[in-house]
C-alpha cells in the first residue's frame, strides 16, 4: 500500500482527473491511499487568504508559509515516520520513468502544490526534500505535474496494472521507445498488419518488437539511443536504418 498525501490550493481538480479508471481500482484495491489537503483550510488570515506580496516586489502573490507549513502539519503531527515531500517546481529535477520507478518504492509521498508565483522559500526549506519539475517551462500551478507524478508512480505500484509486462515492454522503461502495435482486425481499409505478428512464431516476434523498438528510437528520439550500450547486433541494425 503506497500513501499520497497532496497539499493544493485546489483539490477538486485531483478528484475530476484521479478519481476515475485505473487510479480509482487501484485505490479501491486497496494498493493505493490519495489524500488530498486543501491547504486554505489551515490559513489564520480572517478572510482565508493564502497569498500575500512579495517583499522582491516585481508583481504577483506569493503563497504565505504560515498556511502551507500548517497544511502539512495537518498530516505529519500524527505520524511515526517521515514522509518523502516534493514540491512541484519548475526548479525540480526533470521528472522521467528512471524516477517514477525510484519512487514506487515510497511508502508515503507528500506532494506540495504551488499556484501564483511560488511559495515563501521559508516553508519550502523546512519541509520539502525534493523539487520535481514536469519540463522546462511553467505552469500556473503544481496541480497538472503533480497528477502526472501520481499518475506514472501509481501505474508502477505491483498489482496495479494486469501484469508487469504491461510497462516492461513500454517506452522509457529500458531506454528505448515501444514497438508499434496492432489490434483487431488484420486488415484495416486495406492496410495489413506485419505478416510476422500472425506467424505463430514466437522468437521471431520477439526479434520484430525489439529491432522495432529500436528504428523507432532511431527515427524519434536519437539522442536516447546515444545514452545506451547497443550490442553488436543491435548496432548493426541501426546501420542498417542509416543507410536508408
Ligand atoms: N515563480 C516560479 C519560478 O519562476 O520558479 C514559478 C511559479 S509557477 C507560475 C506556479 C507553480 O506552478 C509553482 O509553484 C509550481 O508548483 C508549479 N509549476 C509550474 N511549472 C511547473 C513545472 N514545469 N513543473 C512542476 N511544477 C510547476
Amino acid at each position: 500500500m503506497m500513501r499520497f498525501d497532496v497539499l493544493t490550493l485546489f483539490p477538486d481538480m485531483f478528484r475530476a482527473v484521479l478519481g476515475d479508471s485505473i487510479i480509482r481500482r487501484a485505490a479501491e484495491k486497496g494498493l493505493l491511499e490519495l489524500n488530498f489537503v486543501n491547504i486554505r483550510d489551515y490559513t489564520k488570515n480572517k478572510h482565508r487568504k493564502v497569498d500575500d506580496y512579495p517583499y522582491s516586489g516585481g508583481g504577483g502573490m506569493l503563497m504565505a508559509a504560515q498556511p502551507v507549513y500548517d497544511a502539512y502539519q495537518s498530516i505529519v503531527k500524527e505520524l511515526d515516520h517521515k514522509p518523502l515531500t516534493i514540491y512541484m517546481s519548475p526548479q525540480g529535477k526533470v521528472f522521467d520513468q528512471q524516477i517514477a520507478v525510484d519512487l514506487s518504492k515510497e511508502k508515503h509521498i507528500v506532494i506540495l502544490c504551488g499556484h501564483y508565483e511560488g511559495i515563501d522559500q521559508r516553508v519550502l526549506d523546512m519541509i520539502v526534500d525534493m523539487e520535481i519539475s514536469i519540463g522546462d517551462f511553467v505552469l500556473t500551478g503544481g496541480e497538472i505535474p503533480a497528477m502526472a507524478v501520481i499518475d506514472a508512480v501509481s501505474r508502477m505500484i505491483p498489482g496495479v496494472l494486469a501484469g508487469e509486462n504491461s510497462y516492461t515492454n513500454e517506452s522509457h522503461f529500458n531506454g528505448l521507445l515501444e514497438y508499434p502495435q496492432y489490434t483487431r482486425p488484420e486488415e484495416f481499409m486495406g492496410v495489413k498488419i506485419p505478416d510476422v505478428l500472425i506467424s505463430g512464431h514466437h522468437a521471431k516476434i520477439e526479434e520484430w518488437k525489439h529491432e522495432q523498438a529500436l528504428k523507432n528510437t532511431y527515427q524519434k528520439r536519437p539522442d536516447m539511443l546515444e545514452k545506451l550500450t547497443l550490442s553488436e547486433k543491435d548496432a548493426e541494425f541501426i546501420k542498417t536504418l542509416k543507410k536508408k
